[in-house]
């Protein structure tokens, strides 16, 4: 993976007037003819000239008209009011809008754009934004180059909804995903984070029962080598996973 995002934010162009501000926290942006559309808004408020700047380079000097949040972390929703002092936009996410679960529909001549209620593998409040037209999907913190999305223990219930809502994010085929922190990637990456989850379930599962002690099952579990490179993987986020599994593991509510 060339670079780490964290040292250059860079704009992204993801399909016509549609763009990307890829860094630590992510944003998308695209032109809906006489308006602007926003997906996410930062951790750090003081990028807003930056930002206000770049929106209008690339998509031109119109009005933000809809601020779409995946979820309200803070890291996800600095600039929220900057939109609306701004331009008087409207901030949509779970608070401040009901999104039927069918999702919500923002549309312009040849642009379709798609919010749609995926709860409970980050928080209660997560949402997708599609766009079928561009291949472009727009994930928040569901997916995490390899983070385990929850911080909460792994339940059953956490695993059902894992794999539902992974594979709902799958069947999308987006050729875009956009998750909330680091580089954008595929499909691809999806589909190998949940194999590498069940492996990750399976094999501690194993070790635990065949009597290992926690050092023991951390040392055998390395990283897979095709994920090496993946976004802060090997620094630190398969030893977060390992632990969340093993703990749950330990504690018995994995569930089947
Ligand atoms: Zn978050």
């Amino acid at each position: 993976m060339a670079g780490d995002p964290a040292d250059t934010p860079v704009v992204l162009t993801v399909g016509e007037g549609f763009f990307v501000r890829q860094a630590i926290d992510n944003m998308g942006w695209c032109d809906m003819g006489d308006y602007i559309l926003i997906v996410d808004a930062l951790e750090e408020s003081h990028l807003e000239n930056e930002v206000m700047a770049a929106i209008a380079d690339s998509a031109g000097d119109k009005p933000v008209r809809y601020v779409l949040n995946t979820h309200t972390h803070y890291d996800h929703v600095s600039l929220n009011g900057a939109f609306v002092e701004r331009f008087d936009a409207e901030i949509i996410n779970q608070r401040t809008a009901t999104i039927e679960p069918a999702g919500r529909m923002f549309e312009s001549p040849g642009r379709k754009i798609c919010m749609i209620p995926m709860p409970g593998c980050h928080t209660r409040e997560d949402c997708v934004i599609w766009a079928p037209d561009d291949g472009v999907l727009f994930v928040g913190d569901i997916f995490g180059w390899g983070l385990i999305p929850s911080g909460g223990l792994l339940t059953g219930d956490l695993r059902l909804c894992l794999r539902d809502t992974y594979a709902r994010l799958v069947d999308f085929g987006a050729s875009v995903v956009v998750p909330g922190h680091g580089p954008v990637c595929g499909t691809g990456e999806l589909v190998r984070w949940v194999e590498y989850f069940d492996w990750l379930l399976e094999t501690v599962a194993e070790l635990a029962g065949a009597g290992k002690s926690d050092s023991e099952i951390t040392a055998a579990v390395t990283p897979p080598e095709d994920m090496r490179g993946w976004w802060r993987f090997e620094a630190w986020k398969h030893a977060d996973a390992v632990s969340k599994v093993l703990t749950s593991a330990r504690r018995g509510v994995l569930g089947a």
